[in-house]
């Protein structure tokens, strides 16, 4: 080999072993100083994770951080590997939503035992001493938004009805599913309780309107029994869905009986996240209403904390009362969420500069 070649050859070996390096950091703009933050989110499948990942992500490091985002693929045991590599790589913060949020007990532990702080990202690890923080939204409100938007929707408080409902619910391990349906049953007890609100399955318990993983397959599938079973003689008028894949999983299953002609109106369907088929189903007329949960302000929520946390400084926090995760109640900074429709998505979600009018329209 020519001396030339050989340099040539060894000046691509340079580069390449940079280049691994670099990418290996994942911020090559990383300030050495500054704290190593881990973040660990359930799954790419739904827009809003990676929303969530991606505002996080650059953020911190604009801010110098140097970070290692990772997502589980709705896999625990993906979820706890991934965190076992950021506690050896040596994270100082690891943020994490679960896949399940009970499963991650052990894996907190070791990362207590390396002094990491813990940062619940929007679902409450439960069963756990070792949370610090908890940035969220208000998960009872998103209930009672949803619930609140089909009670004015059909009249109930001016006494109309009797209507028929069915309710669907977010994943069992996920603590945010079961506080939602807290605060949609609070809304619509005393309309079931009165026969103002008919739940012709009788299913009205978390357990049996729960949904695994939140998966719109599934909720389609259930859709599909329930209108076999109970409404092939009389029309739904509202369903209660607590997520926008489900919708959408609901609104097939309904067109697929008939639903959604002049003749037979889809019902009054709700939902959560406020995502893109889900606004352009809003906007074509067939999902009736979501809920925005603005992924930047829990995003600067979220970082605020971790820059209080490794600056020794206090944690802004607003409610110290609510999340109980098993072991201790845990400090929690609480974000509003908003309910979008027809009327209000422009100013809610373009004028917010969340999406341009040309995604929502193309
Ligand atoms: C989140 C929701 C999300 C759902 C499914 C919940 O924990 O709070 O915003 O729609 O998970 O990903």
């Amino acid at each position: 080999m020519t001396k030339k070649k050989t340099s040539k050859l060894l000046l691509s070996f340079i580069g390449l072993v940079s280049f691994v390096l670099l990418a290996a950091c994942g911020n090559s703009e990383a300030d050495e100083s500054k704290a190593y933050i881990g973040i660990s989110m359930p799954t790419q499948s739904a827009e809003r994770w990676i929303d969530d990942g991606n505002n996080m992500v650059t953020e911190l490091e604009e801010l110098g951080y140097k970070t290692d985002l990772q997502y589980a693929e709705d896999v625990v045991d993906n979820q706890v590997s991934q965190i076992e590599n950021m506690i050896t790589k040596g994270v100082d913060v690891l943020v994490i939503a679960s896949v399940d949020g009970s499963a991650l007990t052990d894996v907190l532990q070791k990362a207590k035992n390396e002094d990491i702080e813990i940062i619940a990202y929007d679902r409450l690890l439960m069963n756990s001493e070792n949370v610090d923080y908890y940035a969220t939204f208000d998960n009872f409100g998103v209930g009672v938004i949803g619930a609140t938007y089909i009670e004015e929707a059909l009249g109930l408080k001016d006494g109309e009805g009797p209507f028929n409902i069915e309710l669907f619910g977010g994943s069992p391990d996920d603590n945010n599913a079961v506080i939602n349906f807290d605060g949609v049953m609070s809304v619509f007890s005393p309309y079931i309780d009165n026969g103002q609100l008919v739940v012709q399955s009788g299913q009205t318990n978390f357990n049996q309107i729960a949904t695994l993983r939140w998966d719109g397959a599934t909720a389609q599938s259930r859709m599909d029994n329930l209108l076999s079973a109970k409404y092939t003689d009389s029309t739904l008028d509202a369903v209660l869905s607590p997520y926008d894949p489900i919708s959408l999983g609901i609104i097939s299953s309904l067109k697929g009986v008939g639903y959604g002609s002049d003749s037979k109106p889809l019902p009054v369907i709700t939902g959560q996240d406020a995502n893109l088929p889900a606004i352009k189903s809003i906007v074509a007329g067939e999902q009736t209403q979501t809920i925005f949960k603005d992924t930047r302000t829990l995003a600067s929520v979220t970082i605020d904390m971790i820059e209080a946390v490794v600056n020794d400084e206090e944690v802004e926090v607003n409610d110290t009362e609510t999340y109980d995760n098993g072991e201790k109640i845990v400090p929690t900074y609480m974000v509003d969420p908003v309910s979008v429709d027809a009327d209000n998505y422009e100013e809610a979600l373009i004028d917010s500069g969340y999406y341009t009018e040309e995604e929502i329209n193309n």
